[in-house]
C-alpha cells in the first residue's frame, strides 16, 4: 500500500492512491499521460486499502512519520464508496500516530473534519484553487468543488488548527493571471484565513495537450492558451525520465514576481513549485511537510 512516488517532491514520504483514475477529470490532469491511467470517465477503487494498510503497518518495524494522499487522484472524490475507503485509511494512520497529508479540489466532508480536528497536529493540507471565477474553473475542472465550497474547506481546515495552504497550480497564462484575477484570488484565500499558496503554471505533455484540444470548445481561448508554449522550454517535471513544455523562463520569472507582489498585498506568501520550474528556482511548494508538528505550533 505504501509506495514511494516517482515525483521528486513526494519522494520523502510514502504515498497512497485510493483509486486509479479520478472522478474530477480535470482537463489538464498530469495523470492522463501515465501508463496506469484507466481512461477518461473510469475510476477504479482499491476497495481494501485500509485493510491492507493495517496488515502492512503491523509487519513494519519502522512506521512512516506521515503518508501523502494521493499522487494520482483526489482522496475526497465525492463518491460514497471512495470517501468511505479514504476515511478508514486515514483513520488507521492517525490512530497509529502517523501523519496524513493531502491535496484536494473537493469538499472535505464533515466526518473528516471531525477526525482531523482530533489529530490536528498530524494533518497537513493544500486545497487547489487557481481562480475565483467559477465559469473559468468549470472549463478546466468540470467536476471539482466550486469556488465557494473550496474556500469553505480552507476556512474549516484553518479553524481546526491544521497546517493549510492554497495551491494555485496550474495557473493558465493569460486566462487566470490578470492583476484583477490574482487580487481576487489572494483576497479570498486570505479572508479564509490562509497565509500561503503554492504556485505554478500549466505545463504541456502530449496527453495534456490532446485533452485541452479535445475539451476546450472555445477556439480563441485554446489558441490564447497554447500560443506562449510555441516558444516554451522543455523541462524535467520532477519525475524520472519525464519532461514537459513549460512557458519560456523569462515569462515565468516575470509572472511569478508579479504574483508574489500581488499576494503580499494580502499577506499571502508564495511558494513556487521547484519541480516544474527547475530552471529558475529550487523552492519547495510544500506539497508535503515535516511530520509531527508540536501542538504549540498551532497557535503561532
Ligand atoms: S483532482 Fe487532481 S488527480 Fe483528480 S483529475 Fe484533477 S488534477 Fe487529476
Amino acid at each position: 500500500m505504501l509506495t514511494p512516488s516517482q515525483l521528486r517532491c513526494l519522494s520523502k514520504i510514502p504515498t497512497i492512491n485510493i483509486t486509479s483514475g479520478c472522478f474530477h477529470n480535470c482537463i489538464y490532469c498530469y495523470t492522463k499521460g501515465y501508463s496506469q491511467y484507466p481512461g477518461d470517465g473510469k475510476v477504479i477503487l482499491f476497495a481494501n486499502t485500509a485493510e491492507k494498510l493495517s496488515e502492512e503497518l503491523a509487519k513494519k518495524r519502522k512506521k512512516p512519520q506521515a503518508v501523502y494522499f494521493c499522487p494520482s487522484c483526489d482522496p475526497f472524490q465525492p463518491i460514497p464508496k471512495i470517501l468511505d475507503q479514504t476515511y478508514k485509511t486515514m483513520e488507521t494512520l492517525l490512530k497509529g500516530g502517523i501523519g496524513v497529508q493531502f491535496v484536494t479540489k473537493a469538499i472535505v466532508p464533515a466526518n473528516f473534519i471531525t477526525l482531523f480536528a482530533r489529530y490536528s497536529n498530524l494533518v497537513c493540507a493544500q486545497v487547489g484553487l487557481t481562480c475565483v471565477d467559477d465559469n473559468i474553473r468549470k472549463i478546466f475542472e468540470p467536476r471539482t468543488a466550486n469556488v465557494s465550497e473550496k474556500l469553505s474547506v480552507l476556512q474549516k481546515l484553518v479553524e481546526i488548527g491544521i497546517t493549510t495552504g492554497a495551491r494555485a497550480d496550474p495557473l493558465v497564462y493569460g486566462v487566470m493571471d490578470s492583476d484583477k484575477s490574482l487580487s481576487d484570488l489572494f483576497s479570498a484565500i486570505s479572508e479564509a484565513g490562509v497565509k500561503e499558496s503554492a504556485i505554478s503554471y500549466l505545463f504541456l505533455r502530449p496527453a495534456i495537450r490532446k485533452s485541452l484540444e479535445r475539451n476546450i470548445k472555445d477556439e480563441q481561448l485554446l489558441c490564447k492558451l497554447l500560443k506562449p508554449y510555441s516558444e516554451g522550454t522543455t523541462l524535467p517535471i520532477g519525475m524520472k525520465n519525464s519532461q514537459g513544455i513549460a512557458l519560456p523562463s523569462q515569462m515565468r520569472e516575470e509572472a511569478f514576481e508579479r504574483i508574489r507582489n500581488i499576494a503580499s498585498d494580502f499577506d499571502v506568501s508564495i511558494h513556487i513549485c521547484g519541480c516544474k520550474n527547475s530552471d529558475i528556482t529550487t523552492e519547495s511548494c510544500h506539497i508535503t511537510r515535516p511530520a509531527h508538528r508540536p501542538q504549540a505550533e498551532l497557535f503561532t
